[in-house]
């Protein structure tokens, strides 16, 4: 039987690093072909190709290294990949997720995974997580379902998964949504069939700088006029719970909204925005009114990468509400659609 071809990237993260004396810490050093090296069976399961994009922590990973990514993982789709791997630092995964995801149109899964514990460590949770991810890259199963996350042997969605502890192995959560499945004896297995895709417009412009503003307990916002003066082009609230914020806040983004789009996303991790429940000042309902957008069930970083995104393909200014409308808002039954929708 003919083994089938996964191409893995490695961008860099825990899962390559090792020590140096000079940085007083461990800093990314191993690529692609190391990393498979340390996986036993690997090679006897697909057919691998490899290649080293970048060796950074992924603090410093940015739109342009994303748009490469997206590229290499086309262009090895076109050349026969049945799917493809990325490995990366876990500190920005729930993000890079998200945005390849907008982008990536293949049938064909691109998977993510990374580690928690370096290579050299006792328990290095690297090899098995890149298995998993092989694993999961080459199965039918995992068609149409768009960027994936694997980690300790659970596939995550990008639409969901966040990082939810600083050092545990277990870090990887998908609030609200929940894992969209487990690998078990080496298959994954979901427990849903796959969703509704939705996909950004191509960009025409560089990404934008786009600001998340938290809502701090007796602070006034000033930091969304100051963001204006800096040149971002866009704010998204990371508000109180369903999407509150102080009386001087409300007044900032109503100033403000008048320039940028603004956007409130809830900042407790999980829940969506409420849209008709409180009509205090600095409510949901009043923010709506003073013009901004209401996230709804994307979490802030999210919320600022499909901003990003919107402003990056020039949408136009009165069309963004509905644009989030679109992804916010958990698709009815009737209208799941396993093609991705642009
Ligand atoms: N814990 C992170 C990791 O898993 C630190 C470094 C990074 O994100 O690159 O890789």
């Amino acid at each position: 039987m003919t083994r089938p071809l996964v191409a893995i990237a490695s961008l860099g993260g825990t899962i390559s690093m090792t020590p140096s004396d000079a940085a007083g810490g461990v800093v990314p050093r191993l690529d692609a072909a190391q990393l498979v090296a340390a996986v036993p069976g690997l090679g006897a399961l697909a057919e691998l190709s490899t290649e080293s994009l970048s060796q950074l922590p992924s603090a410093s990973l940015g739109t342009e290294q994303l748009l490469a990514c997206l590229a290499w993982a086309a262009e090895k789709i076109a050349g026969g990949a049945r799917g493809v791997v990325l490995t990366q630092g876990t500190d920005t995964i729930e993000e890079t997720a998200f945005f390849l995801d907008l982008y990536w149109r293949h049938p064909e899964p691109l998977v993510i995974t990374g580690a928690m514990r370096t290579p050299l460590s006792a328990g290095a949770d690297g090899p098995a997580n890149l298995l998993a991810a092989v694993q999961v890259a080459m199965d039918d199963e995992s068609r149409g379902r768009g960027v994936l996350v694997v980690m300790n042997d659970t596939v995550h969605r990008a639409r969901w998964v966040c990082k939810s502890d600083s050092l545990a192995v277990q870090t990887f959560v998908s609030p609200d949504g929940g894992p969209a499945g487990r690998v078990v004896e080496g298959r994954p297995e979901y427990f849903h069939a796959q969703g509704h895709r939705l996909l950004a417009p191509s960009p025409t412009r560089t990404f934008p700088k786009v600001a998340i503003i938290p809502a701090m307990l007796g602070d006034d916002g000033d930091l969304a006029s100051a963001a204006l003066d800096l040149g971002y082009e866009a704010i998204v609230v990371s508000a109180f719970g369903a999407g509150h914020v102080s009386f001087g806040f409300a007044e900032q983004i109503e100033r403000v909204a008048k320039t940028v789009p603004v956007v409130i996303a809830s900042r407790t991790g999980s829940g969506a925005t409420a849209s008709r429940t409180y009509g205090f000042a600095g409510s949901e309902v009043d923010l709506a009114r003073r013009g901004a957008i209401l996230a709804k069930w994307l979490h802030p970083l999210k919320a600022r990468l499909l901003l990003g995104a919107l402003l990056a393909a020039q949408t136009p200014r009165e069309q963004i509400p509905e644009a989030f409308a679109r992804w916010s808002t958990l698709p009815r039954h009737s209208s799941i659609n396993p093609q991705p929708q642009p």
